[in-house]
């Protein structure tokens, strides 16, 4: 049969395994395609959509953060901080944190720091793009 076993694996909570005709990664470079026996190797995950093909089942979009995924003998394994359905993703909790982070990055703190808070932001914004909310993304200065 043409697909690959896929196993995305979040820090916090195994999120899908089994038979898989298609993959989007969000990478570096772009959008990543995997289709079946696919060449060895390893990306590095950005934030962002990653689009998935369950076998027979309608196309799956869910939210990831950083990670790295592997392929390997025609599996392929995505190992992510965080990933969230689209209908699991709590708006105002993004716009929270995407609040939090821009007030850590106007002070003037640690290069550490200024890191962590520009993650979190992007993290935070990924998952707001993805739900759709992008209004606020947009209006920032009306705040
Ligand atoms: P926060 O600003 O809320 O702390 P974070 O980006 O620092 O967010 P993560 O460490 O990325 O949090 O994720 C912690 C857990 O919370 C993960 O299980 C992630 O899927 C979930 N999560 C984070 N933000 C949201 C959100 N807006 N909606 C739904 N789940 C979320």
């Amino acid at each position: 049969m043409n697909t690959f076993e896929l196993n995305i694996l979040a820090s916090d909570k195994p999120f899908f395994k089994g038979p898989c005709e298609s993959l989007i990664v969000p990478s570096l470079d772009g959008k990543y395609g995997i289709l079946p026996h696919h060449s060895n190797m390893i990306i590095a995950v950005v934030p962002g959509k990653l689009v998935y093909v369950p076998l027979g089942q309608p196309k799956q979009e869910v939210a990831v953060s950083h990670g790295l995924a592997k392929v390997e003998n025609n599996e392929v394994l995505v190992l992510v901080d965080s990933v969230e359905r689209v209908e699991d993703i709590d708006a105002q909790r993004a716009i929270q944190a995407i609040k939090a982070a821009r007030e850590a990055l106007m002070q003037k703190r640690s290069i550490r720091e200024y890191r962590i808070a520009q993650d979190q932001l992007d993290r935070a914004m990924n998952r707001l793009r993805l739900k759709g909310k992008t209004d606020f993304l947009k209006d920032r200065d009306k705040e």
